[in-house]
């Protein structure tokens, strides 16, 4: 079986065969938990298992098989079986390939609730033909998902990684920093922006590391590699608890492995032990728990 999905706004006609339904309530998706294997339901019509959807797209096929998303209201009965999970606490737990969909689908069903309304003259949108968007049926305004690109950058100095604990984190979390793309900004100024806004350090060396859709509500994260080039931590109390330089051995607690920025402590755990021909440490990663 192909793993993928092949995106499509064509839905067919009329719901005939079993699909693959990723059903939220709020920001938690419906799924069936049978002796802890969880996953997600099949269903050919939502009112086989007595589902109201107050929303639904079409996304495409996975594997010859038909994906929809759809939202119920906070109201709606429950069918037995079936749980709502937050998509951080089905990240591993969840098959990877549907987990991707899983973030797909939270991100249309969030868009297509927070743009009922045309932004422009008020009226009521409907949807776009042919494509993932709505219009504006009065003065014709297209509104596409919206999505924010966002830096998230991993500063290294001599062998050692900026990680900070961000004011907003409840935890003990420390992790690499990050911010948003401002307009008229490249990639590269937003990445030198952001720390030096946040920690008054300057960077050299800024190299592409890999991207992540992330749908909380609508980021995509864009990863970037960087070296220390001069400066001394400053950090901006107002948002930044704590910064600091940190030997790949003796890591604070970092974020779990859902995110890119993981991905990049991790990069650097495994590049620089080697370097130093030393063990990584082990694991201790902040659990989401909901
Ligand atoms: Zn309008």
């Amino acid at each position: 079986m192909e793993n993928r999905l092949i995106p499509s706004v064509e839905a067919p006609p009329k719901k005939l065969e079993p699909a693959w339904w990723f059903v939220f309530m709020s920001d938690k998706m419906m799924v069936a938990e049978a002796d802890e294997k969880i996953s997600v339901p099949c269903f050919t019509n939502q009112a086989d298992i007595g589902l109201e959807p107050i929303r639904e797209w079409y996304l495409g096929t996975l594997a010859g098989r038909h994906c929809y998303c759809a939202e119920i209201s906070e109201s709606a009965s429950v069918p037995d079986n079936m749980a709502f999970r937050g998509l951080r606490y089905l990240y591993g737990r969840l098959e990877e390939f549907l987990h991707r969909i899983a973030m797909k689908a939270v991100h249309m069903i969030e868009w297509d609730r927070t743009t009922r309304y045309c932004g422009y003259c008020g009226m009521e949108t409907i949807r776009a033909r042919g494509m993932i968007a709505k219009e504006c049926p009065c003065c014709e305004l297209l509104i596409f998902p919206r999505i924010s690109p966002a830096i998230i950058v991993l500063v290294e100095r001599e062998n050692r990684v900026l990680l900070a604990r961000v004011k907003r984190f409840t935890s003990e979390l420390y992790s690499v920093l990050a911010g948003f793309v401002e307009p008229g900004e490249t990639l590269e100024e937003a990445v030198q922006r952001e720390i030096e806004e946040e920690v008054g350090i300057r960077v050299k060396n800024i190299r592409y590391f890999g991207s992540q859709p992330w749908p909380f509500p609508d980021s995509l994260m864009i990863g970037f590699t960087a070296e220390y080039e001069s400066g001394e931590i400053k950090i901006d109390e107002a948002e930044i608890a704590d910064a600091g330089w940190f030997d790949p051995e003796r890591l604070p607690t970092i974020p779990g492995k859902i995110s890119i920025a993981r991905e990049l402590i991790d990069w650097f755990v495994e590049t620089r032990s080697k370097e130093k021909g030393i063990a990584p440490q082990k694991e201790r990663i902040y659990k989401p728990n909901e």
